[in-house]
């Protein structure tokens, strides 16, 4: 499950080729022949109609596929430009060659398919359309590239197909054919059900003028673009961007099934686009009764009545010529409407499950079909999002004040924001996954706020303050509430997306001049701070209060478990109390994320996009000042923290000493991973008016006996006590990876007491506690030749120490001898533990076949340990004394 599949898939360009008989129309397409007449319409028995008049013209083929599983809604198809052509013995359809050939001087030729032919009469020819659509043409691409005419090339097979229905709707001929597709590559035995919906009109190209990202802008903006082609004899490569035509304006239609409740926000969310223009362009209205997306003839805000798809999207269909959209359609789902706790505790069940399988898969209902996964333009990580939407709707929990009518205001704001997203797409905005960057609410300022909002006492605090200049980011819960609230009450568009829109549409360049940081889905790989469901302008003091909120949400992430056990929203999938199985290790992975997202900062080769917005270009003859501005900033942000100690160290569940530089000042202090405390504020929490009296899943109230508490604060404590180990196993496991090479790259040498000095200063130390931390409460008991022995155990298991150990290598440091001497301290004094603990040195000559099968292992053990720790050198004499 992923809550924003995104998708849109742009028509292609195609055209026919029967130009090497009808001379080109390519040459002079503002002037398009007269098209009257030429329309295709539906025949007897489900037949096509082609005028013999439009044999040889331009047709606009476009479609979309419907999944007939779990939710019908649609995917728009790469469309293509086609003209018919009548043989003896069938219909040819070609596709077009405008765009994707050097030179008309040479003939060529791209058949798509034949019809076979019914009847005809001078007047006419009947084809049948289901016989020759026997393959769906699965091109679609998002988003310029290199040009590609083999994209454009790919189809799946069908293997059975049935035409049902064939329409006229205004100039339009819509057909809906039923098919059975195998797609060759992945899974050719499965046979994925579709509806595949075309709609084919004559074409005549909207005047729209040519718009494409120059060479530059692409750094601060970006559409979508239709399919790069190439220019006549010059072979130079264009790439439109995709943009309506607003000399009309632009309706939006809402489904009519939008339930009364969300209506308001979803024509807010739609008419927030205004503000960008600057003046009226989109209008929102309810859809005539009947009319569902996908529709050739209306952009449609679609509502998806399906609960359990935690997932938005849009789509749209453009002239692949001109990049003039047709129409678009987003497709929200009543999911998000989660309108009263019960709704909001059913919601975080949903997301919880997802958490709980970590392969992450999508459940979307494009299944099997890997073609319209491809399509996907929102990859956002589904773990990603659910772990930070879990957090936020536990958060509306915890409010005991709030009221159903609360929740639904907060669902509302929801609904705005991310209707706004969707129709953002739709006007041919790509995500603008950096605009987080520019928040300007620091953490503590927004939980703050989160706190107001909540409980409906907003003051105006932070009224010039903004959580991201876009819509067009994925943001975590609460910054996607203050944008939806912000839309709700505000006269103005974020500066990203009005100026985005100003450049698109009317070609002003304040998004180029003002240098507005963007970065979209591709980037997300090349730079460190393009994230999704990140917070904040600092990446690092992110990720510290994403740890901190993550320990403090763990308690009620323990309650709502049970909550969801006892109390399902159907009876019959109620679990006993006992068998409630939660993962320590899932919550051990958030943590790790974050643990490495800090420490990849040290890395010389982790690019910051905040950090290179400000050079104007990115090359060899500027990278050492780039990696000065990188440690710069890491300094800066290390120190807002309170040092590196409280950054890395003061979370982990370990004695350490630590010497801290003050407070942060902008996000809560963390403090150290405690199981027991944990323990203790679960106990709290189970008395706390929110869940002695708590509203199930099945919206009735309800409590828990004694003895279920009892349950829950013994699976507390084990989970706590588990997680805490598998923290520091996961700490040692990133410290072991963490290369920190910046220091040295941007000073030309290894510091003496700077941050790095410290990072390994501690990081050595915590090995040492790794490996030599004993538990007195693990013995084993074993003999050593004749004697009996106890040993008392290590804490961390054998895979933890030998991490920890090799977290000392001498390639991981800032330089080659880092960790050498607290490796020889320790390789001294476990192999003296060791040794003691068995009596060792009591034989003369010890062998380990002295020793009784347990203690055999145990010894055996602590020597891979020690193998990895090599001892001190000895004093190494001058090599040239005098
Ligand atoms: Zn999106």
């Amino acid at each position: 499950m992923s809550l924003k599949y995104c998708h849109w898939i742009i028509l292609l360009a195609f055209c026919l080729t029967a130009k090497a008989q009808t001379p080109p129309s390519a040459t002079n397409k503002s002037e398009p022949p007269s098209q009257v007449g030429l329309e295709l319409t539906p025949a007897k028995n489900l037949g096509v109609t082609i005028p013999r008049a439009a044999l040889g013209q331009d047709f606009l083929l476009s479609g979309s596929s419907i999944p007939q599983a779990v939710t019908a809604t649609s995917h728009g198809l790469a469309g293509k430009i086609v003209r018919f052509e009548l043989f003896h013995d069938a219909v040819d359809m070609y596709e077009s060659t405008q765009g994707q050939l050097v030179t008309t001087d040479l003939p060529a030729r791209r058949l798509l398919t034949s019809f076979p032919i019914i009847e005809q009469n001078e007047t006419r020819v009947v084809i049948d359309f289901n016989k020759g659509m026997h393959r769906v043409f699965t091109a679609s691409w998002i988003g310029g590239g290199a040009f590609n005419p083999s994209a454009s090339a790919r189809t799946l097979e069908v293997s059975q197909s049935r035409v049902f229905e064939v329409k006229r709707d205004g100039r339009r001929l819509v057909v809906r054919q039923s098919v059975q597709v195998r797609d060759r590559q992945t899974d050719p035995n499965l046979e994925e059900r579709f509806e595949i919906r075309y709609f084919l009109s004559p074409y005549t190209q909207v005047a729209i003028p040519n718009k494409e990202h120059g060479p530059s802008d692409a750094r601060y903006v970006g559409y979508f673009e239709v399919a790069p082609q190439v220019e006549p004899i010059s072979g130079r490569q264009t790439t439109k961007i995709a943009r309506f035509n607003i000399n009309e304006p632009i309706r939006f239609y809402y489904s009519a099934n939008t339930p009364a409740e969300y209506e308001e926000a979803v024509r807010e969310g739609i008419l927030y686009w205004n503000r960008a223009f600057g003046k009226e362009v989109i209008k929102a209205d309810k859809a005539p009764a009947g009319v569902t997306a996908p529709d050739a003839a209306h952009n449609i805000v679609q509502w998806v009545p399906y609960d359990s798809a935690t997932f938005a999207y849009a789509d749209a269909l453009v002239d692949p010529i001109s990049g003039a959209t047709q129409h678009g359609q987003a497709y929200i789902t009543s999911v998000f409407a989660f309108s009263s706790k019960a709704r909001v505790r059913e919601l975080l069940r949903l997301v919880r499950s997802t958490l709980d399988h970590k392969d992450g898969k999508s459940t979307n209902s494009n299944l099997g079909i890997d073609f319209l996964q491809s399509s996907s333009l929102c990859s956002g990580d589904p773990i990603q999002f659910a772990q930070q939407f879990a957090a936020g709707l536990e958060a509306v929990l915890a409010v005991d004040q709030l009221d159903d009518s609360g929740v639904l205001r907060l669902s509302q704001d929801y609904v705005r924001k991310v209707v706004a997203h969707e129709i953002g797409h739709v006007l041919g905005l790509r995500h603008n996954f950096a605009s987080s960057l520019t928040g300007t609410l620091t953490h503590r300022e927004l939980d703050d706020w989160f706190r107001q909002y909540l409980n409906n006492s907003i003051t105006n605090n932070y009224n010039n303050h903004l959580t991201s200049e876009s819509v067009m980011d994925y943001t975590p819960f609460k910054s996607r509430l203050f944008i939806g609230h912000l839309i709700h009450t505000s006269k103005e568009a974020l500066p990203y997306d009005k100026a985005a829109i100003q450049w698109g549409y009317l070609d002003q360049t304040t998004v180029i001049d003002r240098k507005t940081i963007f970065a979209t889905d591709q980037d997300t790989a090349v730079y460190g701070d393009v994230r999704t469901f990140d917070y904040g302008p600092d990446p690092i003091v992110g990720a510290y209060a994403n740890i901190g909120d993550l320990v403090r949400n763990l308690p009620q992430s323990v309650i709502e478990a049970f909550i969801r056990a006892k109390a399902p929203r159907d009876p019959r999938d109620r679990v006993p109390l006992s068998n409630v199985n939660l993962s320590h290790v899932t919550f051990a992975n958030a943590f790790a994320t974050e643990f490495a997202q800090i420490l990849q900062w040290f890395k010389s080769s982790t690019r910051s996009l905040k950090v290179e917005n400000g050079f104007d270009y990115i090359g060899d003859l500027n990278r050492k000042e780039i990696q000065v501005a990188h440690w710069k900033r890491l300094n800066e942000q290390t120190e807002r923290i309170g040092g590196i100690d409280r950054l890395l160290f003061s979370s982990l569940p370990v004695d350490l000493k630590l010497e801290f530089k003050g407070e942060p000042k902008e996000v809560a202090t963390n403090e150290k991973i405690d199981a027991k405390k944990l323990n203790e504020t679960l106990a709290k929490l189970l008395e706390t008016p929110v869940y002695t009296n708590w509203i199930g899943l099945d919206a009735r109230t309800n409590t828990f006996t004694k003895d279920e508490k009892e349950i829950i604060l013994n699976r507390g404590r084990k989970l706590f006590g588990e997680f805490e180990k598998e923290i520091v196993k996961r700490a040692v496991q990133t410290l072991e990876k963490a290369q920190r090479d910046l220091g040295v790259k941007a000073n030309g040498i290894v510091g003496e007491d700077d941050i790095i000095a410290q990072l390994e200063k501690r990081t050595a130390e915590l090995a040492k506690v790794v490996i030599m931390s004993r538990n007195d409460e693990d013995r084993r008991r074993g003999k050593v030749d004749k004697s009996t022995v106890d040993v008392v155990d290590f804490r961390y298991d054998l895979e933890t120490r030998l991490t920890a150990a090799r977290s000392l290598a001498d390639d991981i440091g800032s330089f080659k001898g880092w960790a050498a001497d607290a490796k020889g301290d320790l390789h001294k004094q476990l192999r003296e533990e060791v040794d003691a603990s068995l009596n060792i040195q009591n034989f003369r000559e010890f062998n380990e076949a002295m020793l009784s099968r347990s203690l055999r292992d145990w010894y055996l053990d602590q020597q891979s340990v020690i193998g990895l720790l090599p001892a001190k050198k000895g004093p190494v004499a001058p090599s040239n004394p005098r």
